[in-house]
C-alpha cells in the first residue's frame, strides 16, 4: 500500500516518541509514528487480564517531575497516591520512615525507629532542601560522581545507607551499588520531595494514551518495525519504503546505534523483575512502598498497587507486586521463592496468593555510562534531517524521555526555520 510520503518519521512509539510527535503536530508538521510492537507506550504499558490491570514491570510516577509537570495533564490520568515515605522491613517488623514534612503524623515513628540514626533523619531533611534547590551536586561535588559518595559526604551512617538509600534507591535506579551518578539522584530526589508519588488509576500505560490521544488519527503505525535507515528512507521488515524529510530516532540506545550502523554496545543496561500475585485481602493495609531494609533475600520491594488504585484489582481482590534482587536468579521456582521469602513477613497467607504473571525486562533503564551530565546540552541533531531522542539521552527516566522527545521536536522545528 502506498501513503503519502510524511514530512516527519518518528521510529517508536514509546514517551520519546510520542512526546516527540506530539510537539510537532502542534507545531503544524505532520508525522508518523512507526512502531515495531503492537502497541504504544515502550517500556511503558499496562494490560488486563481477569480484572487486574498489570503494568509492565513495576513503576511509579512522579508528580513532581520537571517536564512532565509541561507536558502531561495529571487530572485526566486521574492519579492515585502511595505515601510519602516507605515501610522498611528490618529485625523482624515494619518500621516508617516518612517525609516528615508531608506526613507529620509520622513523626514520632520515623524519628525513633532503628532505620539510621536521629542525625541520619535530621540529614534527611537537608538532603531534601538541597535537591529542591539543585544544591546537592554543583555545590558539593562533580554532577558525575556516584550517590554513594554523596551520600557520604553528607556524613549518612552506614545503617541508614544499607537500610534505607539502598532498598530505596536499588528499586528507583535498579542497581544496587548507588553508582547513578548524583545529578540524577538530585533529578529524581527533587521530584520525591516536590510531588506524589503515584499510578495512573487506568495503570501506567495512561500515560501513553494521553500523549498519543492528540495525535490525528492514523499518526501512529503499529506492528512497523524499522530495519535499516538509508539517507532520507527507511526500510521496514515488511520491505516497505518510507521516504522522509526528517528522522527522528526514538528507541532504546541499542536500537539506535543499530540503525545508524554503529556497533552496538554490549548489554550494561540495567533489568528488572516483577512478580504479580492475586491475594483475598491486603497483607498491608494502606498506599505504602514496602523494602527489604535487611540487605539479604530475593525481595526488593513489595507494594499493594490496589490499595494505592483499587481499579488495579477486581473487586474483593488485591493485587501484590514483588520486585526482586539478583538473588532470584538462583531460584528455579521464582514465585515459590517469593512466597517462602515473604512468609517471614507476612505468615502463611502468602501461600494462598495466587502467582498471575512474572515480568523480568532485561532492558529497563539504560546503562548508566550513557547516562553524562553532559546530556542536558547535548544536541539531538546528528545531522541535518536525523536527530535522536530517548530516555538515554537525558536521565533515563519517564521524564527523561518526555524531554529528550521535546528537545528533538525543536530541533526539527529549527531546522525547518518554524520555532
Ligand atoms: C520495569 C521498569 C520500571 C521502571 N521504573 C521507572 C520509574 O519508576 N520511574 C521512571 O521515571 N522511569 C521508570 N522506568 C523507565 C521508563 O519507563 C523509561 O525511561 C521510558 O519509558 C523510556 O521511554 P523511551 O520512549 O525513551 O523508550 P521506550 O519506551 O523503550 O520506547 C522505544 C520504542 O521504540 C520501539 N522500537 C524499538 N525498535 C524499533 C524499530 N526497529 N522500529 C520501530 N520501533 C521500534 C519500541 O517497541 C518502543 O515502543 C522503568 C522502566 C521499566 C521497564
Amino acid at each position: 500500500m502506498k501513503h503519502a510520503t510524511p514530512q516527519v518519521l518518528i521510529i517508536g512509539a514509546g514517551l520519546a516518541g510520542l512526546a516527540c510527535a506530539r510537539h510537532l503536530t502542534n507545531a503544524g508538521l505532520a508525522c508518523t509514528v512507526l512502531e515495531a510492537s503492537d502497541g504504544i507506550g515502550g517500556r511503558v504499558r499496562t494490560d488486563r487480564a481477569e480484572g487486574f490491570q498489570l503494568d509492565r514491570g513495576f513503576q511509579v510516577f512522579l508528580t513532581g517531575y520537571p517536564e512532565a509537570r509541561k507536558a502531561l495533564n495529571y487530572a485526566t490520568l486521574n492519579l492515585m497516591p502511595f505515601y510519602p515515605g516507605a515501610l522498611i522491613r528490618y529485625a523482624g517488623r515494619f518500621h516508617v520512615m516518612s517525609d516528615l514534612l508531608r506526613r507529620p503524623q509520622d513523626l514520632l515513628q520515623t524519628l525513633v525507629s532503628p532505620i539510621g540514626s536521629l542525625t541520619d533523619k535530621l540529614r534527611m531533611l537537608q538532603v531534601r532542601r538541597d535537591a529542591l534547590r539543585q544544591h546537592l551536586c554543583s555545590e558539593m561535588t562533580d554532577p558525575a560522581r556516584p550517590t554513594r559518595e554523596v551520600l557520604r559526604d553528607y556524613q549518612f551512617s552506614d545503617a541508614m545507607i544499607t537500610r534505607f538509600f539502598k532498598p530505596f534507591l536499588s528499586g528507583v535506579f535498579l542497581e544496587a551499588e548507588l553508582s547513578t551518578p548524583c545529578w540524577i539522584f538530585e533529578l529524581v530526589w527533587a521530584a520525591f520531595c516536590r510531588g506524589a508519588t503515584a499510578v495512573p488509576r487506568d495503570g501506567m500505560g495512561a500515560i501513553a494514551q494521553q500523549l498519543a490521544s492528540s495525535l490525528p488519527p492514523g499518526t501512529v503505525r503499529l506492528n512497523h518495525a524499522v530495519q535499516k535507515i538509508q539517507e532520507s528512507s527507511v526500510l521496514l521488515e515488511s520491505g516497505e519504503r518510507l521516504t522522509t524529510h526528517a528522522l527522528v530516532i526514538a528507541t532504546d540506545d541499542v536500537t539506535a546505534s543499530r540503525l545508524q550502523g554503529k556497533h552496538v554496545p554490549g548489554t550494561s543496561a540495567r533489568g528488572s523483575m516483577t512478580l504479580y500475585f492475586d491475594a483475598p485481602v491486603a497483607p498491608q493495609r494502606g498506599p505504602w512502598l514496602m523494602l527489604n531494609g535487611e540487605g539479604d533475600g530475593v525481595v526488593r520491594t513489595v507494594c499493594v498497587l490496589s490499595e494505592a488504585a483499587p481499579s488495579y484489582a477486581p473487586p474483593g481482590r488485591a493485587l501484590i507486586s514483588v520486585t526482586t534482587t539478583d538473588q532470584i536468579e538462583a531460584h528455579s521456582d521464582g514465585p515459590q521463592a517469593v512466597r517462602l521469602f515473604l512468609q517471614s513477613w507476612f505468615g502463611s497467607q502468602v501461600n494462598g496468593w495466587r502467582h498471575l504473571r512474572t515480568d523480568h525486562i532485561h532492558h529497563a533503564l539504560p546503562p548508566i555510562d550513557l547516562l553524562s551530565p553532559g546530556n542536558r546540552t547535548a544536541s539531538p541533531r546528528v545531522t541535518a534531517g536525523l536527530y535522536l531522542c530517548g530516555d538515554y539521552r537525558e536521565s533515563g527516566t519517564l521524564d527523561g524521555a518526555l524531554l529528550s522527545g521535546r528537545k528533538s521536536a525543536e530541533a526539527v522545528l529549527t531546522d525547518c526555520d518554524l520555532l
